[in-house]
């Protein structure tokens, strides 16, 4: 049996990988805030505008940081324009593509949200 994992859903791109054991293995070991946060982007249901603004909780989808784009997971994870040179400062990459986005792993993407204080 293949796991898979769709990495921020209902937003475009929605990507889909194959969730390895060692992952499930790694999310089960983890802290439960940190599972809530790791859901939370993966789904597209943290506190990014896009969803509070579906949820009538926002006036606005812009991205509070750019104000260029939807805030959305795959927005703030892979190409705000705001969080780049941190993106860069952390992983050696200013702008991350769908693809490249697949191959991050579950304590890459933990990280990034630590690290870019979502
Ligand atoms: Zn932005």
């Amino acid at each position: 049996m293949v796991n898979v994992v769709v990495l921020f859903t209902n937003q475009v791109p929605s990507i889909t990988k194959p969730l390895a054991c060692e992952d499930i293995v790694q999310i089960r070991n983890l802290e439960r805030d940190q599972i809530r946060l790791l859901c939370g982007i993966l789904s597209g249901h943290y506190l990014f505008r896009k969803h509070l603004f579906t949820m009538g909780l926002s006036d606005s989808t812009l991205c509070p940081r750019c104000e260029a784009d939807e805030d959305t997971a795959f927005h703030a994870v892979c190409n705000c324009p705001a969080l780049a040179s941190r993106r860069y400062t952390t992983f050696g990459f200013h702008v991350l593509s769908a693809e490249e986005a697949k191959e991050l792993k579950i304590e890459d993407i933990l990280l990034l949200a630590t690290t870019l204080k979502f």
